[in-house]
């Protein structure tokens, strides 16, 4: 197996809950040399009989953050079991990191392995639009932790007090501003716009 670089390059995916983040990366996944990988959908996907499952299930619902360690131990597995698979090829691929890192101490954690090359900044101005639209995600998805309004609102609030803090960490120099409220296909050329410049710096293409 090829050996993997030291730290992969990676654009992270960040914004508020509600966003339209995951819809984006969805997208961007299927696009030749993007390899996208969400926190959020690794830990539904996790086997519910397992402690760990059930533990990252309890603070989803509460609409809590899991514990930075937890977090990022998993994240790692999963990606190199993906990278294993021959799923993601770190010579092809530029990681697309959606819902990870949330906090200054899961950059400092993810640091030695990941390599942040640029942010996008999915900007959403209006937090009723982001309710909404978790509202009929819910809807759609079935997922518990979208369920509740209160439980959005304090996922919302988290992001807040938490999460904005990682946006300073990386600095202006890294961060480009993604206007959210666009129809989903001008939300996409506004990503690639930012990302094929990226792609091209980092990766050879034959
Ligand atoms: P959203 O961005 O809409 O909140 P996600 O699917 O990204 O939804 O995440 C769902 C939940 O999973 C979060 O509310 C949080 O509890 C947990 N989670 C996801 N990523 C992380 C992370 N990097 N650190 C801690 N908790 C996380």
């Amino acid at each position: 197996m090829a050996k993997a670089p030291s730290r992969y390059p990676a654009a992270l995916i960040f914004g508020a809950p509600g966003a339209g983040k995951g819809t984006q990366g969805e997208i961007l996944t299927r696009v030749p040399g993007f390899f996208h990988l969400s926190t959020g959908v690794i830990f539904r996907k996790l086997d519910p009989q397992m402690e760990e499952a059930r533990q990252i299930s309890e603070y989803c619902k509460r609409g809590e953050l899991v514990p930075d360690e937890l977090t990022v131990s998993i994240f790692r597995n999963w990606l190199e079991g993906r990278r294993a698979a021959d799923k993601f090829r770190p010579k092809e691929h530029l990681l697309l990191l959606d819902g990870i890192p949330r906090t200054v101490n899961q950059c400092k954690l993810i640091e030695r392995y990941i390599d942040v090359k640029l942010v996008l900044y999915f900007e959403c101005v209006d937090m009723e639009v982001m309710v909404d639209r978790i509202r009929r995600r819910a809807v759609m998805e079935g997922r518990p932790d979208d369920a509740s309004e209160s439980v959005t609102r304090k996922r919302l609030e988290t992001f807040e007090r938490e999460t904005t803090p990682v946006l300073n960490y990386y600095g202006d120099s890294l961060i480009r501003r993604i206007d959210s409220s666009g129809l989903p296909a001008e939300v996409l050329a506004g990503c690639l716009q930012q990302l094929i410049p990226v792609l091209k710096e980092n990766f050879v293409f034959e």
